[in-house]
């Protein structure tokens, strides 16, 4: 065991999201006493009110914005303060990386990062309902996934599948089936029970496990170290009160893209100039931690139906695009979605639809800072031209899919709004909502590697951080499953780290 000799102190889990509840399941399913730390509410009405289209509830974001080199308005970047995290508010879209994504990471880190090694962890946590007998799916995993057949497709998502047909682009049955990309139905988290997050099927299963505590409503405020080890959380409660130290025999950060690096950060380890600059000490110099941030910028065309109007109670994700660089000419790592424009509520909603075309993989990259305390980490990203190029030519197959004659004769599109070129694209630049990295995995920390091979940040002992933001390569495609699927490794490897040596 790694921890402090004759600590009694239990593994402390910091942030409650897709990742904490994996590790806290699988730590407690293995007889290790773990503490899970979430420092927002474990509400059944907030989990409700994220589940939908509404608002987010007061108190259940963390407020984070980003902006984006080159204009002026600022990004928000929806991260979520509540026991389930980000994984409540997630629309349900179960999809893999595409397998380079992941032999990209196992380049850089070994072959226990590639899609070999990282398959098993994407097969764990699936219970597959359309690829029951098939062993490139998991199908006993917490997540029921399954796919909406034709029957369930309203005139849209035909006519996308239809459209992109007519442009002579790929089609793809499975998204999840490890093969190259194209257009096909999307595979989709949940059941009868509704759509499945981390806190319901992860968590609430070992909720009276009696090596489980959890406590919500406690923010970490800074990582505690006795020389290099990492030995407790200083928390402070949502409802004000002196700072106090939590005791624990390692720490395991999963407190998302944002959170963990802007923990680290404010616990004093990062690059040593930002850090002073931020007032803040230096325990230990890692340059990497804040960077290599990465998201799928996106543009949203809206437009008005005139016919292929939506019915009620069916999914609003069905369909999707996606495409590696070079599958299609002049095209980059690019998705395209069409959905009923939910947010505008029912009836209007059905008569409006978004499109949606993104960037998967991008030349530039986000930095996570943190910020001035107690106020949100603050994120900056930088795109390229080459990116803002990229995403141009996203919009511009979007558009193209809208003039096929299976969309104009099904849906009769009006009121595009479309951004025209580089300028206007970066004007309408939004996020797709996929953040990763921001402590990347790499075995040099001096020039930004953050974590080892086995997930323990570098020159520090006790100290783990189990959420994608140690991916350090690109991930094309939306990053719930990578959330679980790390840290469903990164569980495995905590428990080596607590196996007696063989005869020891
Ligand atoms: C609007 C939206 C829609 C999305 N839709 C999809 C989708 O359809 N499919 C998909 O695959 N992905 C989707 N995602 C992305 C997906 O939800 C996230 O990638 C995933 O939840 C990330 O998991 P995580 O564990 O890294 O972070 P999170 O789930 O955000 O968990 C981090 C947790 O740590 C807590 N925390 C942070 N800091 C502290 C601290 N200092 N002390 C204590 N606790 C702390 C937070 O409150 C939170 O509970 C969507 C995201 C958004 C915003």
């Amino acid at each position: 065991m790694s921890t402090a000799a004759g600590s009694t102190a239990p593994t402390v889990v910091v942030g409650g999201g897709a990742a904490g509840c994996v590790v806290a399941r699988r730590l407690a399913e293995r007889g290790e006493p773990v503490l899970l730390l979430e420092a927002g509410c474990d509400d059944p009405a907030v989990a409700r009110a994220l589940a939908g289209p509404g608002r987010i509830p007061a108190g259940a974001d963390w407020g984070v914005t980003a902006t984006v080199d080159g204009r002026d308005a600022p990004l928000r970047l929806p991260r979520i303060r509540a026991l389930g995290g980000t994984s409540l508010i997630q629309g349900g879209i179960a999809l893999r990386g595409l397998p380079g994504d992941y032999d990209a990471w196992g380049a850089l880190a070994g072959p226990s990062w590639s899609h070999r090694g990282l398959l098993p962890y994407l097969r764990r946590l699936e219970a597959d309902q359309d690829y029951p007998d098939d062993r490139g799916h998991g199908t006993d995993g917490p997540l029921p996934i399954s796919r909406p057949g034709p029957a369930a497709r309203q005139p849209l998502h035909t006519a996308f599948l239809d459209g992109c047909a007519e442009l002579g682009l790929p089609s793809c049955e499975d998204h999840n089936g490890g093969g190259a990309g194209g257009a096909g139905p999307v595979p989709l988290a949940g059941d009868r029970r509704g759509k499945a997050t981390a806190r319901d099927r992860y968590l609430e299963p070992v909720l009276e496990h009696p090596g489980l505590t959890v406590r919500t409503g406690v923010e970490a405020v800074a990582l505690e170290f006795a020389g290099d080890r990492a030995v407790g959380v200083l928390v402070r409660a949502a409802d004000g009160g002196a700072p106090r130290r939590i005791p624990a025999g390692r720490v395991v950060l999963a407190a998302g893209a944002v959170g963990t690096p802007a923990l680290l950060q404010r616990s004093g380890i990062g690059d040593p100039a930002a850090l002073r600059a931020a007032g803040l000490p230096v325990r230990a110099a890692l340059p990497g931690v804040g960077t290599l941030l990465r998201d799928h910028p996106a543009v949203h065309l809206p437009f008005g139906l005139d016919s292929g109007h939506g019915t009620e109670g069916r999914p609003w994700f069905q369909v999707l695009l996606r495409l590696a660089a070079g599958q299609v000419d002049g095209l980059a790592d690019t998705a395209l979605e069409v959905y009923h424009d939910f947010r505008l509520g029912l009836p209007l909603a059905h008569r409006r639809a978004l499109l949606v075309a993104s960037l998967l993989s991008s030349e530039g990259t986000g930095v996570v800072e943190p910020g001035a305390f107690p106020g949100p980490p603050r994120v900056r990203f930088h795109y390229t031209g080459r990116d803002l190029a990229d995403l141009t030519a996203a919009a511009a197959l979007g558009l193209r899919w809208l003039g096929t004659g299976a969309a104009r004769t099904a849906l009769r599109p009006r009121r595009v709004h479309a951004p025209g070129g580089s300028a206007g694209v970066l004007h309408a630049l939004t996020t797709a909502h996929h953040l990763h990295g921001g402590a990347p995995m790499g075995d040099d920390p001096d020039t930004g590697g953050v974590v080892d091979r086995q997930a323990r940040v570098h020159g520090l002992r006790d100290l783990w951080v189990a959420d994608v933001s140690i991916c350090p390569v690109p991930v094309r495609a939306n990053t719930h499953l990578l959330a679980l699927a790390v840290a469903e490794r990164v569980s495995d490897l905590l428990t080596a780290a607590t196996d007696p040596a063989p005869g020891g």
